[in-house]
Formats: C-alpha cells, sequence, structure tokens
C-alpha cells in the first residue's frame, strides 16, 4: 500500500544493491529471509509507473500506483572500495546474521559499530565515518571468533577485514588507551603489565 497510495514513489537505494538479474534478486531475498527468519507473505516488482492494458486494450498509466517512480542511487564510500581488500563487503544485504551471531555487538548488547551494527557495521564505519571512528564504535573488541563470517550467507570475511583495519589503524596510531598504556609498557618495561620487572619481583616477594 505504501508504493501505490502516494502519487510520487521515490526510493533511495547504495549502488551495492544492483543485482544482474531478477533471478539473483530473488536469492537475494530469498537468503535475507532465511537468515533474518522471517517469511515474506508477497514481493512487489515495480519497474515504473503502473500501467495496465486491460481496459479495451489501450495502455493505460498510471493505473493503480504512484504516477512517478523515481530511483536515487547512491555511491558515497562504495565504488572507491571495488578492487581492494574490501569488496567483498558490497555483497553485504544488511541480513544482520553476523549482528545475532556477534559475542561482542549481540551478547554483550554494547554498541559495535555506528551506523550499522555487528561486525559488517565496524566495516562499514571506516569507510563511512573514516577509520578514528571505527576505533571508537569497537574495532579493536572484536574476538576474531570468526562467528560472523560462519553465519554469512555470503561467507564474507570480516574478521580479515576488521585484522587489516586495525593494522591501519595502528600505523595511523589510532589505539584504545588501555591499549597505549600496553604499548608503553611492552616498551619501557619489556612486558604489559606496566612495572618493571624488579618491582613485580618485589612485590611477590613481600
Ligand atoms: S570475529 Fe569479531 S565481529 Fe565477527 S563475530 Fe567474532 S567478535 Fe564479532
Ligand atoms: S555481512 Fe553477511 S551476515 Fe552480516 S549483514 Fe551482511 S550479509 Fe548479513
Amino acid at each position: 500500500m505504501i508504493t501505490r497510495l502516494p502519487e510520487k514513489h521515490i526510493t533511495i537505494a547504495g549502488i551495492d544493491k544492483i543485482v544482474p538479474t531478477l533471478k539473483d534478486a530473488l536469492h537475494v531475498i530469498e537468503s535475507a529471509e532465511m537468515f533474518l527468519g522471517v517469511i515474506g507473505t508477497y514481493i512487489s516488482f515495480i519497474r515504473g509507473p503502473s500501467r495496465t492494458g486491460d481496459v479495451q486494450g489501450i495502455t493505460t498509466i498510471p493505473m493503480h500506483g504512484a504516477k512517478e517512480v523515481h530511483l536515487v542511487l547512491v555511491d558515497d564510500w562504495r565504488s572507491k572500495i571495488i578492487g581492494s581488500d574490501f569488496e567483498d563487503i558490497l555483497y553485504c544485504m544488511n541480513c544482520s546474521g553476523c549482528f545475532f551471531s556477534c559475542p561482542i555487538s549481540f551478547e554483550a548488547v554494547i554498541s559495535f559499530g555506528k551506523a550499522f551494527k555487528g561486525g559488517v557495521g565496524i566495516v562499514k564505519t571506516a569507510f563511512m565515518y573514516g577509520l578514528e571512528e571505527a576505533v571508537a564504535a569497537g574495532l579493536f573488541m572484536c574476538t576474531e571468533c570468526g562467528s560472523c563470517k560462519q553465519n554469512c550467507p555470503g561467507e564474507i570475511d570480516i574478521p580479515s577485514m576488521i585484522e587489516k583495519l586495525r593494522v591501519e589503524a595502528i600505523e595511523k596510531g589510532l589505539v584504545m588507551p588501555p591499549h597505549e598504556a600496553i604499548v608503553k609498557s611492552i616498551k619501557e618495561n619489556n612486558n604489559p603489565l606496566e612495572r618493571p620487572k624488579e618491582e613485580r619481583q618485589a612485590w611477590f616477594e613481600s
């Protein structure tokens, strides 16, 4: 009904939502349903203002739906990752499989990712808002358990993308404050425990 009642139907979608064939589109719907655990009752195919030839064989536009149909395709960060180690993220269909299977984003019920949640949210955050935001949104909280990849219908290798983003973040000096202290201690004390070896020894012996 919401596509039929308005006079103008405007759809805004990322370019990654385009698939080569109608059959592929049905696969996307099936996979998303399977992983979301919901079954759609019906699907509407909209290819422009509705039309009919039922009335005396004369093509009549519009018939039951909007008079105008517009599609706005958004690129934003998407095309710049084509050809990179992260391009598989464009296969993401936002089914939430990685979110519900992630021990950090779901079971710990914390904000993990900015615009999108779950492991894929961290990766998308890095491209949408920058690495700094990805670090703030939990880049270093990932346990690298691999559950997101296992539960993704496209087997998108999110853990290895997170690992690569971490390397990039560290190279840019973007680490979480507790990690900074650990790195400092390793450099100064040759251990991560934030106190010199002799001091620790004395503490154990006391
Ligand atoms: S690898 Fe990281 S993002 Fe993926 S499920 Fe495990 S903790 Fe979550
Ligand atoms: S990365 Fe995979 S599991 Fe996560 S939302 Fe995208 S398609 Fe679903």
